[in-house]
């Protein structure tokens, strides 16, 4: 197994779950040091981060809400100061709304784009001043394939993940000249809690009109998010990754 990521100190937001999970335990096989964010769920990340330490990697949890720049603020002076410092970022926390337009209410709305958006960029900034003063960093945004393919049931959503590729590409020009390279993941659907609101039904029409016939796996978004992450993508910044099973292609 390789050690591409060894020294390194990562923090995953969302990691406690889902695809957050899967990209903690693979970034920690990868050799980094893994912070394992969560917002309420501490039974869950504690799994993870035990997972972690019976596989032989290093792992500590840590909890904040993404969408509270206080609490984003609080959780990244800890890392710095009790772990070190942050070299790769995920911007992995994400919440879903299944819901047709005239039930996407403010409430609704805004808390798809102060968790999905408004919680990368709390991140986002909290860790980018020492990534520039160290010259390095790696940061991998998990969008969606909404982002590029916006449903009218999930108009919120998609807004939000559509704003995380408008930021990656930004910031990928902004920090490009002091070696921090953002880019971004666009998952189709992955087999995770997140789908609550969408009936069993319905998942399985989506899956049966996508071109590869399955739900995709948290592992397989975690091996792009480490290639993002790794110097195996050296020469890539601002892109975003998709992998939907070919539904991006869907019209
Ligand atoms: P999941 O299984 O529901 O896990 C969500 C994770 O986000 C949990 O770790 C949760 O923490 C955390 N979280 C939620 N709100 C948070 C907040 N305010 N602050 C900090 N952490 C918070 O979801 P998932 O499917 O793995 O989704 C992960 C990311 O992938 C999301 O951004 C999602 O939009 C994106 N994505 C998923 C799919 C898919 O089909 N699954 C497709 C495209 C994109 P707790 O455990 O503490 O609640």
């Amino acid at each position: 197994m390789s050690h591409e990521l060894a020294g390194r100190i990562a923090l995953v937001t969302g990691g406690s779950r889902g695809i957050g999970r899967a990209c903690c335990q693979r970034l920690a096989e990868a050799g980094a040091t893994v912070v394992v964010n969560y917002c309420s769920n501490e039974a869950a990340a504690l799994e993870t981060l035990q997972q972690i330490v019976d596989a032989g990697g290093k792992a500590v949890q840590v909890q904040a809400d993404v969408s509270l720049e206080s609490d984003v603020n609080r959780m990244v002076g800890w890392v710095e100061q009790e772990v070190g410092p942050i070299d790769l970022l995920v911007n992995n926390a994400g919440v879903f709304d299944f819901l047709p337009h005239d039930q996407t209410t403010p409430e609704i709305w805004q808390r798809a784009i102060d968790v999905n958006l408004t919680g990368a960029y709390y991140v986002t900034w909290a860790v980018k001043a020492g990534m520039i003063e160290r010259q390095f960093g790696r940061i991998v945004n998990v969008a969606s394939i909404a982002a590029l393919r916006a449903r009218s049931m999930a108009i919120a959503y998609s807004v939000s993940k559509a704003g995380m590729v408008a930021m990656t590409k930004g910031l990928a020009e902004a920090l490009a000249g002091a070696n921090v390279r953002v880019n971004a993941v666009a998952p189709g659907l992955i087999e995770t809690e997140i789908h609550q609101s969408i009936d069993r039904d319905r998942l399985d029409q989506i899956v049966a009109s996508s071109p590869i016939q399955r739900m995709g796996t948290s592992e397989e978004i975690s091996e792009l998010v480490l290639f993002l992450l790794s110097e195996r993508s050296s020469f890539m910044t601002g892109q975003t990754v998709v992998a939907s099973g070919g539904r991006v292609m869907l019209p």
